[in-house]
């Protein structure tokens, strides 16, 4: 008989929203505590690829989820001064979708299927007895907790899980502006382009969000303090990307600052993913860069397969063995990958226009990069979603 009963979810993000709902959609009954007092996530973009299309298919609600979004036809791989290195259809994404859509949607598929999401309610540990604990002091016990509270997991650091916490030498800051008439491409047959530009050892990225906004990210290395600064310095950006000096105008002017700082990017890795009745999933687990955007996707990967191999393993300790063994190897395979492609900014200029271009002729490496994308996650079937 499959296994059931009560969990208690520590954080409403994409990893543990999933969770919440695939475990609830198999008969357990979920609490989700989130710090937040409102579940209103930030307005920044979110690459959708095919593996977190079959997710949002399989729990029913990939339309509604891609009717707030915009559907990218190609990446183009710029220099400094502007000029095309690659062009790739559908590289690095599929879609582009704002958070706070995605996670509005989550909560609201979430609460239909009878989870309790408590906002402002902020966790403070866990024991693998089963006890949560909060910071008013009050516990919850449950047969199965999930720490899904993000990269700065204080679940994980009270449990002493971690091994390997890299701090990265490069980071970003993400914003989000007004999508003008001039952004939308004349000829629908030029369609919607994802923009990477490389320069010296900072990139900007920017798409569409939606129909009304455009999502920027701007990355740097961490001892670049013009490069890091909120808001930015135009005339430092100005410099490595001169074309763009419109567009670097308008994300001085249209930015609301009050959202954005620069993070650093970070890689955790854990001893194991659980311990007694505690499971650990999303960025508190396996934070990576977001090179190959597909972070949110391996909190989502995680969250769903969770639910699947607690449903099929006759009791929890199985479950969460089975569940870390089918999972780990491709979580570790784009965190390895994503490192890799990170580490293109650290070459000579000359070098970096043939590595961007090598995934091109190189159908390995452009597989390495896209496995997680292509994959077909635990839980989902390939007739639901392409
Ligand atoms: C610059 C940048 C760009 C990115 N781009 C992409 C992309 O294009 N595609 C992609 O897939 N990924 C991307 N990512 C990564 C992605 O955002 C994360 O991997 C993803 O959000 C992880 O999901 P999560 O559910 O594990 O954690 P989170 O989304 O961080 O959610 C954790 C939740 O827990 C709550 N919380 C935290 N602490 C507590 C507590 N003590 N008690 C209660 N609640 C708590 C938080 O408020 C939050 O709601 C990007 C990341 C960065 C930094």
């Amino acid at each position: 008989m499959a296994l059931s009963g009560h969990a208690e979810i520590a954080g409403a993000g994409f990893g543990g929203l999933v969770a919440a709902i695939g475990l609830a959609d198999r008969g357990w009954s979920v609490r989700v505590h989130e710090r937040r007092q409102v579940l209103q996530a930030e307005g920044y973009g979110i690459a959708i690829q095919d593996n977190m299309t079959r997710i949002f298919a399989a729990l029913g609600i990939l339309d509604a989820i891609l009717a707030g979004g915009m559907e990218i036809d190609r990446r183009d791989s710029l220099n400094g001064k502007g000029e095309i290195l690659l062009s790739l259809q559908n590289g690095l994404g599929r879609y582009r979708i704002s958070r706070r859509h995605i996670i509005s949607l989550l909560a609201e598929r979430a609460d239909q299927t009878g989870v309790e999401i408590v906002t402002g309610s902020t966790v403070t540990g866990a024991n693998p007895d089963g006890t949560l604990e909060l910071d008013d002091h009050k516990t919850c016990r449950a047969d199965l907790i999930i720490a899904a509270d993000g990269i700065n997991s204080v679940i994980r650091e009270s449990l002493g899980l971690m091994e390997r916490q890299v701090w990265q030498k490069e980071g970003g800051v993400r914003m989000v502006i007004p999508r003008l008439p001039e952004d939308v491409a004349r000829d629908a047959r030029d369609g919607t382009a994802m923009i990477e530009a490389w320069s010296d050892k900072r990139r900007i990225l920017y798409c569409p969000n939606s129909p009304s906004e455009v999502y920027v990210i701007l990355t740097c290395m961490e001892r670049d303090l013009p490069g890091r600064a909120t808001p930015i310095d135009r005339p430092a950006w100005q410099s490595s990307f001169p074309t763009m000096a419109p567009l670097l105008e308008r994300i001085s002017r249209d930015t609301d600052w009050e959202e954005c700082r620069w993070v650093r990017f970070q890689t955790i890795r854990l001893k194991r993913w659980s311990v007694g009745r505690v499971a650990i999933l999303g960025d508190a687990a396996h934070a990576m860069p977001p090179y190959l955007g597909q972070g949110a996707g391996h909190a989502m990967m995680n969250g769903l397969g969770l639910a699947v191999a607690i449903d099929e393993a006759p009791e929890l300790a199985s479950a969460l063995d089975l569940w870390e063994r089918r999972e780990r190897p491709m979580t570790e395979h784009t965190q390895r990958w994503t490192r890799i492609y990170g580490a293109t900014i650290f070459l000579p200029e000359r070098l970096k226009s043939l590595a961007i271009n090598a995934e091109k002729h190189i159908p390995w490496l452009a597989h390495q990069y896209s496995r997680a994308a292509t994959h077909l996650p635990t839980g989902c079937d390939l007739s639901s979603a392409s």
